[in-house]
Parts: structure tokens; sequence; C-alpha cells
């Protein structure tokens, strides 16, 4: 692109005129080379784009498939009425601890009671 000296509106590599404001439009040898690394610089944008947008699509491809092979290649469920699975052996649980009054001997005759 060749900027326009009069507006600065961007023409086209060989333009003789400025297609906003029609002033002639003069075209040295460094515009000419600002123009084609300007070009070059875009399209390489454009390909790392198109690459972007490419490995995108195939992700959302890859990612479709896989869905759709576990959705159609998985087993379904067993049916809800299955019996179920029996108890291990019963473990009888000891005895509750007694409360620590019981568990001390009163002392003979009940002499030791306060009254
Ligand atoms: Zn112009």
């Amino acid at each position: 692109m060749i900027p326009c000296q009069v507006c600065g509106n961007d023409n086209p590599l060989g333009t003789r005129f400025c297609r906003k404001c029609g002033a002639k439009v003069t075209t040295g040898l460094a515009d000419v080379n600002a123009s084609v690394a300007k070009t070059r610089r875009q399209d390489r944008g454009r390909m790392i784009r198109g690459w972007g947008s490419n490995v995108l699509s195939l992700g959302v491809f890859i990612l479709a498939c896989a869905v759709l092979i576990r959705w159609t290649a998985t087993p379904a469920l067993p049916p809800a009425d299955l019996p179920l699975p029996s108890p291990g052996p019963v473990i009888p649980l000891p005895d509750p601890v007694k409360p620590a009054e019981s568990a001390t001997p009163a002392p003979p005759g009940g002499a030791g009671q306060p009254n």
C-alpha cells in the first residue's frame, strides 16, 4: 500500500491517483519497499491465523469424534434390579462400656458413705 501524501489514505501499489482525495500519488523506491514488506507481514499473519484456525477445527473434530465414540461404543448400564451384593461376615460388637461408678467395687458395709 502506498500512502497518499495529501490525505494519508493507503492506496494499492501502482495507483497513480489517490482513491480518496484524487491527488497524484508519487511512488518512490522506499515506498515500494515498505509496501512489499508490509504485504509480506500481512500475508504471514494471515497464514498464521489460517494455521490456528485449522488446528482449532481439527481439535473440535477430534473432540466430537471422541464424544460420538464414547456414546456409541460404551455398553449400556446394567438394569437397576440386580441383587445387592451379600454383606460380609457379621462381627459382634463388644458390650458398651459400663459407667465408671459401677465399675469400682462398693466398700463393704457402706461405712465409707458420708452422711
Ligand atoms: Zn489522498
